[in-house]
């Protein structure tokens, strides 16, 4: 579960407020950024499989479309809240800004249980959601992706919703989606992939190889299996992995080919009992471990004042939004860590997005070796951009992002003026 004494909109304008005294920027473009340009809220009425009909509260929100359509994806959690989705909105803003793409921020969310739905219900909830935010989306306005609990699959339902009613086929409307139907070769690994491009970047930097360093992530869903899997790939020492139920460590490193099968046969949940090489651990052990890197990759505000002193890895890769809160931030800079901030590490899924709505609009359709080619391209950019500004300044790299980001959105409002 995320930290429910951390409300994730404060820590939003705590980072904005760092960002924008360290750049003195004018207080007009200040205020703007710290309100979202729109939230909605809609009820979700399903007809559940045993006749009753339940009501679910759905979320839309859409940080800034300063620099582009709105583009930010949709959860499915119980511990879902609008100031949880606004928060989500607003990083969404600074990470198109720090990857250099051309979007605003936007999220979206319902608050349920989805592992106590069936397959049907689901559905049905996420066609009617659609059609309670259908007013803000479109490929020019706002374009939803997956998040938590979400897949190729719902995305694939929301385009065809949307296009039920364009009627014809948009699929612009979403990214994400089942590549038969427009989706891009390489979206569902992109994350996780490009967690590994900027983990690579940073051992450039600091001299050394991924051979000696060992590694622990917290998340085995699209984000952490994936950089789980990548790193391994590239002879990291990945020596711990973990889901909701707890998880396994093994110190000479996982089998992840085994661990993978088991999730995708078992589903999300279950490493608890996985009964392959390993010792089980709790997701407090995890946090805890003597590794070099630390890979967040579950929920937010997981790395908080009570925990951050038990942190024992030298560098931490944020492929979570938002698992580090700002008091752990101090913690861990007190202790040395270094720490490659959410807004960057996991850009590779918005980054992929944006090639998957370039092919959908232009029609025309990149092989995986070209959308895996140009994702390192601005994976390492972005990196090198925050690294050297961090460098020139002295400042941690979450700082430097910050600043990069906010930046980068307020000279976009500044060109383009506050209406009317
Ligand atoms: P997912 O639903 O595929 O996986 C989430 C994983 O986290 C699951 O394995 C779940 O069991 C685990 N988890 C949940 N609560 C946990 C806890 N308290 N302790 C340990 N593990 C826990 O979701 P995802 O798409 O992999 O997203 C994970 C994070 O990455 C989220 O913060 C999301 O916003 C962020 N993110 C996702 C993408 C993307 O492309 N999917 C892109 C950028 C950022």
């Amino acid at each position: 579960m995320p930290n429910s004494n951390v409300n994730p909109y404060d820590i939003v304008l705590e980072q904005l407020d760092g960002a924008v005294r360290r750049l003195r920027l004018d207080e007009n473009i200040h205020t703007v950024l710290r309100h979202p340009e729109r939230a909605l809220v809609v009820s979700v009425p399903v007809i559940m499989d045993d006749g009753r009909v339940e009501v679910f509260e759905g979320y839309r929100v859409q940080h800034s479309s300063a620099r582009g359509p709105c583009k930010g994806g949709v959860r499915y959690h119980p511990a879902v809240t609008l100031d949880e989705v606004k928060a989500l909105a607003a990083w969404m803003t600074w990470k198109c800004a720090v990857a250099g793409i051309p979007y605003g921020g936007a999220k979206g969310g319902i608050k349920c249980d989805p592992k106590r739905m069936s397959k049907g219900e689901i559905m049905r909830m996420t066609r009617r959601y659609t059609v309670g935010i259908l007013p803000l989306l479109g490929p020019e306005k706002d374009i939803p992706a997956p998040d938590v609990n979400t897949s190729a699959e719902t995305m694939g339902w929301i385009m065809d919703t949307f296009s039920m009613f364009k009627g014809y086929a948009v699929p612009g409307v979403v990214t994400g989606k089942p590549v038969n139907i427009g989706g891009s070769l390489g979206r569902r690994e992109a994350t996780g992939r490009g967690v590994m491009y900027v983990t690579n970047e940073l051992l450039k930097r600091l001299e050394r190889r991924p051979e000696d360093t060992t590694v622990a992530v917290q998340g085995f869903g699209n984000v952490g299996s994936v950089a789980a899997a990548q790193l391994a790939r590239e002879g990291y020492r990945v020596v711990a992995v973990s889901d909701y139920s707890g998880g396994v460590y093994c110190e000479h490193g996982l089998n992840l080919e085994s661990l993978l099968r088991y999730a995708q046969e078992k589903g999300d949940g279950h490493l608890c009992d996985y009964d392959g090489e390993g010792e089980h651990l709790t997701n407090a052990e995890l946090l805890a471990l003597d590794v070099d890197l630390l890979v967040p990759a579950a929920l937010e505000a997981q790395i908080h004042g009570g925990n951050a002193q038990a942190v024992r890895a030298r560098w931490i890769v944020e492929g979570a939004n938002g698992p580090t809160t700002p008091e752990a931030d101090r913690i861990l800079a007190d202790k040395g860590v270094i720490v490659v901030p959410d807004i960057l590490a996991n850009a590779g899924g918005v980054v992929v997005s944006y090639f998957e709505w370039v092919q959908d609009l232009q029609a025309l359709f990149w092989d995986e070796d070209q959308v895996n080619a140009q994702l390192e391209r601005i994976m390492r950019r972005s990196f090198a951009e925050v690294w050297q500004f961090a460098q020139d300044r002295r400042l941690p790299l979450r700082d430097a992002a910050y600043m990069l980001a906010v930046n980068r959105v307020a000279e976009a409002i500044r060109v383009r003026g506050i209406f009317p």
